[in-house]
């Protein structure tokens, strides 16, 4: 029987986070609430006006093409994409056609060299709103600089594309230059896909499939759906002896179908030609190296190193490289813990802040960063709450209490324990008054334990925690209770 395998290649769109517009001097802010603020004559496309290259969006082309290893040519250009549209108010979108900025790098995906055939920079559209029997166009977006990747056709499954484009995400985010919020439309995907037969293993060699393009894909869910459907209908069509159309489908989250919108226009349909109003940009291995130098460490590298340097197990390391705020706080954690620990000592402590960091403290963040003004622990004290808990200072039950108050008021966990006298009792003579009381109220347990039966034991020890509002070390309770009870 016939297999297909499908292949995927993606181009993604991104809003870069510079502080103005592509070609004007507009506030880079498509807020959404008041429309048409955020405009001027040269992002309306007024006839006589000049656009003027935003640098910074330049940049960060730059910096993101070096992070996917490409290559940046010495020379490039800004190119005119005609076609009409209401969204697009100069009649062509100012993109680039035959030089990019960026071109042939790669992203490793699980092992696997997915190339990038090209990163380039053209503006945002406005934005349509469809009421019923009219539409308004908002010209907030119209002029933001929008970046686009482009892969070749190298992924062989939904779940690659997938994790392509949350790396992606990830890699924009530790870079800076975009929020690349999916919700916000500041990452946008679309998917080309194709299917392959595999009845004989020289596929490589073979051509690929008709592909069709899916649009309007808002989420990483609706990417993975929208792939899903797509396999199986061209699986389908080819299982029955027919042929792909080539053709741009959209993918509808209701129906959870995608829809046929339109058979696929060729380059030459847009009419490209050199932007005349715009300079060429040249580039010198100074400028790009100047650049290259900014490029932070990158979520691979992350991965790697923590893993190596706190001998983190894969769960832990993923939370941290993807809460990037979280992982650099934990990292100064850790800096803080004396230098002269044994390794092994070092080890548990650095286990133990990891748990509760990633547990605990998550519970009482909600969702907020470690990073934002209302973050009060500072890595020092949280470090010497992480020493409290090894040294068996305090239980669990009191550490619970103890980073409670310290994320309320920022205070250090020996503050707060001595405040709140929650520091464990280990002063035998004070927990043996405390034993007895408990005996003298409760006869029947006694009897009961006498009479051999273990629970009551449990129920007695139970009783002296209450006691104490847990601040009992159980260990020594259980001790001095069998004393106790032996001499009865
Ligand atoms: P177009 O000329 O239609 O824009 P490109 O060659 O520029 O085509 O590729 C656009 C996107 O489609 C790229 O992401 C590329 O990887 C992908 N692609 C090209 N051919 C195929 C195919 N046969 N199957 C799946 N994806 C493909
Ligand atoms: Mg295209
Ligand atoms: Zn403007």
């Amino acid at each position: 029987m016939v297999k297909y395998q499908p292949v995927i290649g993606l181009e993604i769109h991104v809003e870069l986070n510079t502080k103005s517009k592509m070609f004007c001097s507009c506030p880079n802010d498509p807020d959404e609430r008041h429309p048409n603020v955020n405009i001027c004559p040269i992002c309306l496309g007024h006839p006589g006006v000049l656009p003027v290259i935003n640098e910074e969006a330049v940049k960060k082309v730059i910096k993101t093409g070096l992070a996917l290893n490409c290559k940046i040519p010495e020379y490039s250009k800004f190119d005119r994409k005609n076609y009409f549209y209401p969204d697009l108010p100069k009649g062509y979108q100012i993109s680039q056609y035959d030089t990019p900025l960026c071109e042939d790098g790669f992203l490793m995906i699980n092992g696997r060299k997915i190339r990038v055939k090209r990163v380039h920079l053209e503006e945002d559209t406005g934005r349509l709103i469809h009421e019923k029997d009219y539409s308004l166009v908002d010209f907030n977006r119209a002029g933001i600089p929008l970046m686009e990747l482009v892969t070749e056709p190298d992924l062989r499954s939904v779940k690659e594309a997938r994790k392509f484009a949350e790396e992606f995400q990830l890699i924009l985010r530790y870079l800076g230059v975009s929020n690349a919020d999916m919700e916000k439309g500041q990452l946008r995907v679309e998917a080309n896909v194709s299917l392959q037969a595999t009845s004989d293993k020289r596929q490589v060699t073979r051509e690929l499939g008709t592909k069709v393009e899916i649009k309007n894909l808002n989420s990483f869910r609706a990417l993975v759906r929208a792939l899903n459907y797509e396999i199986e209908r061209q699986e389908k069509i080819l299982k029955a002896g027919k042929k792909v159309i080539q053709e741009t489908r959209g993918w509808n989250e209701i129906r959870g179908a995608t829809l046929s919108q339109r058979e696929k226009e060729e380059a030459h349909d847009y009419r490209y030609f050199p932007e005349p109003d715009l300079p060429p940009l040249r580039f010198t291995k100074e400028e790009i190296e100047k650049i290259r130098a900014e490029i932070p460490e990158l979520p691979q590298q992350r991965r790697k190193r923590l893993k190596k340097e706190y001998k983190l197990k894969n769960l832990e390391t993923e939370f941290f490289v993807q809460n990037k705020d979280l992982g650099e706080y934990f990292e100064k954690v850790v800096s803080e813990f004396e230098p002269g620990l044994s390794h092994e000592k070092l080890l548990k402590l650095i286990k133990l802040a990891s748990n509760y960091l990633i547990t605990d403290l998550q519970g009482l963040l909600k969702g907020a960063s470690v990073s934002g003004e209302d973050f009060l622990i500072t890595p020092e004290n949280f470090s010497e709450f992480v020493i409290l808990i090894a040294e068996e200072k305090i239980s669990s039950k009191i550490a619970k209490i103890t980073l409670e108050g310290m994320f309320k008021t920022g205070a250090d966990p020996s503050h707060i324990i001595e405040e709140k006298e929650l520091s464990l009792m280990i002063d035998e003579v004070e927990i043996e008054k405390i034993v007895k009381e408990v005996i003298s109220k409760n006869q029947k347990a006694v009897l009961d334990f006498k009479k051999g039966k273990e629970n009551a034991l449990q129920f007695l020890i139970g009783q002296v925690m209450t006691a104490t509002r847990g601040r009992a070390n159980p260990k020594i309770v259980s001790k001095i209770l069998h004393k106790v009870l032996r001499k009865l």
